[in-house]
């Protein structure tokens, strides 16, 4: 993507792209890429902004302790450079291959929280399309409608995609009013640091409107 030649020749062919960038600030991109391609990753997306193809990107950008407290801002850098792209998909990293375990990268959910929050309502408020995977609908509370999972339960899809692990089924979540449309407690996250911050809903999951824009 950052050869513009090349771009040029790939939107003909290519009906969407998906650009996985989890930091704007150049440091934070190295440190959780092991990489140096940010300036890469900037030139791909200036050239696909310049063949005005923005709207056919989906960014991906996974949450973790290292990006975290960036959310907000990283919505108010894409809106001041990216506004057309597609969608942006934050997903709340899993804690599978080089995580494991490591709570300096596996952040909890009620540290992240208000940040995903707010990084959701600028998504809203700059008419930027945005979705959260992987995360619990009672962490998100008020903003269940950006839940990736809970689209697909509306879809009347299976909330899970295919080879996604199943969750837990513990009491908190067998007694929630939530759980056909949440991913519920995650193994993965649960075997850090349990699932004290997990909260049975008696919401009513139809009352719960999907964000679209
Ligand atoms: S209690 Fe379980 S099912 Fe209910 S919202 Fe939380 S994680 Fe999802």
């Amino acid at each position: 993507m950052s050869d513009f030649e090349l771009t040029k020749k790939l939107i003909n062919e290519v009906e969407f792209f998906i650009v996985n960038f989890p930091s704007h600030i150049e440091n934070v991109y190295n440190t959780m890429t092991r990489s140096v391609k940010y300036e890469l990753v900037i030139a791909g997306l200036n050239n696909l902004k310049k063949l005005s193809f923005l709207n056919r990107v989906r960014i991906f950008h996974i949450i973790t302790k290292r990006n975290y407290i960036y959310l907000g801002e990283f919505v108010d850098w894409i809106n001041k450079n990216y506004k057309g792209i597609f969608l942006l998909n934050f997903c709340y990293v899993r804690n599978k291959g080089r995580v494991k375990n490591n709570k300096n990268i596996l952040p909890k959910y009620s540290e992240t929280s208000k940040f995903i929050k707010l990084a959701l309502a600028k998504s809203k408020l700059y008419g930027i399309k945005a979705v959260i995977q992987n995360i619990p609908l009672c962490v998100i509370d008020g903003f269940e409608g950006f839940s990736f999972e809970f689209h697909r339960f509306k879809r009347g899809d299976h909330v899970f995609e295919r080879g996604v692990e199943l969750p837990l089924n513990i009491e908190k979540c067998k007694q929630c009013s939530l759980k056909v449309g949440c991913c519920g407690a995650r193994k993965d996250y649960i075997c850090v640091y349990g699932d004290k911050e997990l909260k049975t809903s008696k919401k009513d999951i139809n009352s719960i409107r999907e964000e679209r824009f």
